[in-house]
């Protein structure tokens, strides 16, 4: 006995709920095919939407940065950590978000932190859409303002918590597309809330940056309402084949994240190597655009070839397409008949998602063949016919 049977006992029944976690590793740089014990699968399951993780020009940037600068930058930001290009990374950034300022954080993560732990305090309301990110959630618990979730397609409530004279500054938060459903939210209704309200509208762009918009910028842009969204936060994880997080807004909005927020001041800055590898890929973003209309292209035809097939693809307008399930055990054998096949997609389960929309997330890259796409959607009939996947009523 070594004190841990609490443990072992937790372990044990997601187990048997089939929630347990676990990771496959590969083996090769990211990319539409990747080696995992020694297999090539073609990978359906990455957010490396416009093929840059792995891109020849972001290992060129890596090997000339790590050459200048070393690999870590030793200290805090504020300390001695602030390096040059983080600075030319920041001066990017905001001209790419259309803002005056932007900010570098070590992950999306501490971006959604560093914004709701600083700017919402008590007496403040925060607006949540249900579905939005762990980060963006967990930060508006932590952040000491009463926060309230809303659904999207039904803002009456959100309205009626907005019209209230007894907050002193009211936000709303949302992800443009959703991560796990490929959905868009109504980001007109939510500028005209906010307009109506004086409420402050905090967009995060992570899957959507580098990825929509005329010049990348992301969902907002490609509504015309770039300019409403009053502080973009979006990640470098995805698109941008990098890591880091990036809050872009207006110059005082920055300011104080600068000097109070906790997830920017306590923690070491980001390499420089990786600013230097976003940086590098923001470069691409901008000069192949045709990389976004790959993207679009290869995600309208999934959803289109899963619709008639019948599958629950939710409402996705984008590159995730979600293909719902229900349960947690077919979940798995669903994606454990992809992998034989060749296909890497992970099952995903509560609680990631709601118990009962346990399904596979497809996600689309830009650098996906048109033949590796259809033998993904055969392969998807197969498993219809053999029964492991099915139609469901919408
Ligand atoms: N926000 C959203 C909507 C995400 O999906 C993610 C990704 O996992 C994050 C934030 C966190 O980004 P990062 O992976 O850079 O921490």
């Amino acid at each position: 006995m070594d004190g841990f049977e609490f443990i072992r006992r937790q372990l044990d029944e997601l187990r048997e709920a089939n929630l347990v976690r676990s990771w496959r590793t590969v083996d090769s740089a990211q990319g539409p095919v990747v080696s995992i014990d020694g297999r090539e699968m073609v990978l359906f399951c990455s957010n490396n939407y416009l093929g840059l993780a792995g891109h020849p020009a972001t290992a060129a940037a890596v090997c000339d940065a790590v050459r200048r600068y070393g690999y870590g930058a030793a200290a805090s930001r504020l300390v001695s950590g602030t390096m040059r290009p983080h600075i030319e990374l920041e001066a990017e950034l905001a001209t790419f978000c259309q803002k005056e300022a932007a900010l570098v954080l070590p992950s999306g993560w501490t971006a959604n932190e560093a914004v709701l732990t600083t700017l919402p305090q008590r007496g403040d309301l925060v607006l949540l859409d249900k579905l939005d990110h762990a980060s963006i959630i967990d930060a508006a618990r932590a952040s000491g303002a009463e926060f309230h979730t809303y659904r999207r397609g039904s803002l009456s409530r959100a309205e009626k918590l907005l019209a209230s004279e007894s907050y002193r500054q009211k936000y709303i938060v949302t992800e443009s597309i959703f991560s796990m459903d490929g959905d868009a939210a109504d980001i007109k209704a939510l500028v005209e809330l906010k307009r109506r309200y004086g409420a402050i509208l905090v967009v995060d762009e992570a899957h959507a940056f580098g990825c929509m918009g005329p010049t990348g910028a992301g969902y907002c842009e490609a509504m015309g309402l770039l300019g409403e969204a009053d502080i973009v936060v979006a990640t470098m994880s995805k698109a941008f084949g990098a890591t880091g997080g990036v809050v872009a807004a207006a110059k005082p909005v920055i300011e104080l994240l600068v000097n109070k927020a906790r997830p920017f001041i306590y923690t070491t800055a980001p390499s420089p190597v990786n600013c230097a590898a976003a940086l590098a890929n923001l470069g691409t973003i901008r000069a192949e655009p045709e990389r976004r209309q790959r993207l679009a292209k290869n995600a309208s035809y999934l959803r289109e070839r899963l619709s008639a097939m019948g599958l629950d693809t939710g409402e996705s307008c984008s590159h995730v397409v979600p293909v719902i399930i229900g349960g947690e055990k077919e979940t798995l054998a669903a994606s454990a008949e992809l992998y034989k096949r060749g296909f890497f997609i992970a099952a995903i389960r509560p609680p990631t998602v709601a118990p009962g929309t346990s399904r596979l997330r497809i996600s689309l890259q830009s650098e996906h063949t048109a033949q590796q796409l259809e033998r993904l959607c055969s392969a998807i009939e197969e498993l219809v016919t053999c029964g492991f996947l099915s139609a469901r009523p919408r």
